[in-house]
């Protein structure tokens, strides 16, 4: 299957292109599977392996890290429909249900987690490819969790009711197969072992 171009939409709708966006950077705990909260200190370990990725920081063309913001807008990777919207403990979680069919029956689908949904975005909305759903979520307030995009890709069973979806569905192998993020997204990054110093907080 194609790669979704959620990348080229992000750097389009946010106009980071204007600002000079070179790539993404990860730090220990933003990746799929990693066991760390890199938000925590070192080594605070996660309560189950991160069933997604974190966007969070990116790098400028100046070198400077730079981090998301209330401001920044999701687009969705895939053209789908809104199936379900709840509360995640930073914000909102929304699940788009993708018209891409796996083995067992299950279908693809993409979860934003700790969002501000688009103001009026409905379970039953249809989006396409690259549509805005949300901003990320403000969790400065009542958090030092810096506002990041969570984003899950999983194959789950078609008969699963969407009103159960939730993280704990989505972490039990009998319902939900999750998958690397980074596999479905054409983008620019790296992985790097500490946070950088050389860091701005605000675009
Ligand atoms: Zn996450």
């Amino acid at each position: 299957m194609q790669k979704s171009r959620f990348h080229h939409f992000f750097l389009q709708q946010n106009e980071f292109d204007r600002f000079g966006f070179d790539e993404w950077v990860f730090y220990p705990g933003m990746l799929f599977n990693d066991s760390q909260k890199w938000w925590a200190g070192r080594d605070v370990v996660r309560r189950s392996p991160h069933e997604g990725i974190d966007f969070c920081f990116y790098r400028d063309s100046t070198g400077l890290i730079c981090n998301l913001d209330e401001k920044t807008k999701i687009p969705v990777l895939f053209e789908g429909k809104v199936v379900r919207i709840h509360n995640d403990f930073l914000g909102k979680s929304v699940y788009v249900q993708h018209n891409v069919h796996g083995k067992q029956e299950q279908s693809l689908f993409t979860i934003y987690g700790h969002m501000t949904p688009l103001s009026g975005l409905a379970q039953g909305d249809f989006l396409q490819e690259g549509d805005i759903l949300a901003t990320v979520a403000n969790t400065r307030e009542c958090t030092k969790i810096l506002p990041h995009a969570h984003i899950t890709v999983a194959w789950i069973s078609e008969s699963f009711p969407h009103e159960k979806l939730n993280w704990e569905a989505i972490s039990n192998p009998h319902l939900a197969t999750l998958c690397n993020p980074l596999e479905f997204i054409d983008c620019k990054f790296t992985v790097e072992k500490k946070k950088s110093k050389r860091r701005v907080f605000i675009r």
